[in-house]
């Protein structure tokens, strides 16, 4: 039985990763501080024999007894609102917690994919963008500490492919969406969703003129599973092409909730990407993969599940205490 380590476990994208994991036979090692992440979205595994949880900040020393095959670096803050509370974990799980990632995978022998992000392309200045793009980052702006974490683990990730060796892939994740994605955590998707279940404002931040592109959760868990078993191991962009503004994408919102607030326009946070959207090409000639579910279809499920939310869950202002976390 192949046996994986999962940083990140209890967060959105590593949770489903966690699930996919097990279905696919593996044996799975779920990590997480919890800082961000939260235990109900893995409580289902816990009975599994194969599947076991370490609660444990990847930024620090990590142990793994016993053999392992494929390790998946997923750990980090990823939402803005995150990393303006969270700055120096944010840097450190990018920093740290790669060397430590890849220091277990050199002496296991085992292959390691980063999750990386459209974030390293900064405010693109080239549209859609190519892996082949270096990007545009405010190294000092309120993203900087995401994105410069991002851009270093990369660098890490290849040093220790060129210089030792070592098996490594890289995936840019673009914006996605899914079930079990933090109702509060400051993304437009959770943020529209949210205060149209709570009869609130919907809150675009500038004109909405913005674009995004926003990929299902089940699509991007497949592209990354093709990525891990492919043997390519430069940056892959995964993340669905059909990019919309905000303002349309408020509007699609408003229909699926049927929601009668009004519309409400923010100031725009500092740094904000004016456009994004990825070229899917490498993923799709290497890896095969293109995403397969429209947006209309992942809204619905999404919808489905923010449904599914008990009135206490879906009133929290936060579902973590940031307060309770002193940055060394
Ligand atoms: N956004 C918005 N209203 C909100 C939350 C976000 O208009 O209540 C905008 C935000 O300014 C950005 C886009 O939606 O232009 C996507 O934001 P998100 O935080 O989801 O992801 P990212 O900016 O990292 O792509």
């Amino acid at each position: 039985m192949k046996r994986i380590l999962i940083t990140g476990a209890a967060g959105f994208l590593g949770s489903h990763l966690c699930d996919r994991f097990i279905k696919e036979g593996y044996h799975v090692i779920g990590m997480d501080n919890l800082i961000t992440g939260r235990l109900s979205n893995i409580e289902h595994l816990f009975p599994s024999a194969s599947f076991e949880f370490y609660n444990h900040d990847v930024s620090k020393f990590i142990h793994v007894p016993g053999q392992l095959d494929y390790i998946l670096h997923f750990a980090s803050p990823a939402s803005p609102i995150d990393y303006l509370k969270i700055p120096i974990q944010t840097l450190k799980v990018g920093s740290l917690g790669i060397h430590n990632c890849l220091g277990l995978a050199k002496a296991k022998n085992a292959r390691v994919l980063i999750a990386s992000t459209s974030e390293i392309y900064g405010d693109p200045t080239v549209h859609p963008q190519t892996e082949e793009y270096w990007g545009n980052v405010n190294p000092i702006g309120p993203r900087g500490v995401y994105d410069e974490a991002k851009r270093f683990q990369e660098a890490m990730t290849m040093a220790y492919h060129t210089f030792h060796g070592l098996e490594t892939r890289i995936v840019r994740i673009f914006n996605t969406y899914g079930p079990k994605m933090r109702l509060n955590d400051g993304r437009v998707l959770p943020a529209f969703i949210g205060q149209a279940l709570r009869g609130e404002d919907i809150t675009i931040f500038g004109d909405g003129s913005q674009t995004r592109a926003f990929c299902y959760v089940d699509d991007l868990v497949e592209g990354i599973y093709r990525l891990l078993l492919s043997d390519y191991a430069q940056p892959v962009n995964i993340g669905n092409p059909d990019e919309i503004s905000i303002s349309q994408f408020a509007e699609e919102i408003i229909a699926l909730t049927g929601t009668d607030q009004k519309v409400v326009y923010l100031d725009l946070p500092v740094d904000d990407p004016k456009q994004r959207q990825p070229d899917i090409t490498k993923a799709k000639e290497i890896l095969g993969w293109e995403p397969k579910i429209s947006r209309e279809e992942g809204l619905k499920r999404t919808y489905a599940y923010f449904c599914s939310l008990s009135e206490e869950e879906l009133n929290k202002k936060d579902h973590n205490d940031f307060e309770k976390f002193t940055v060394k």
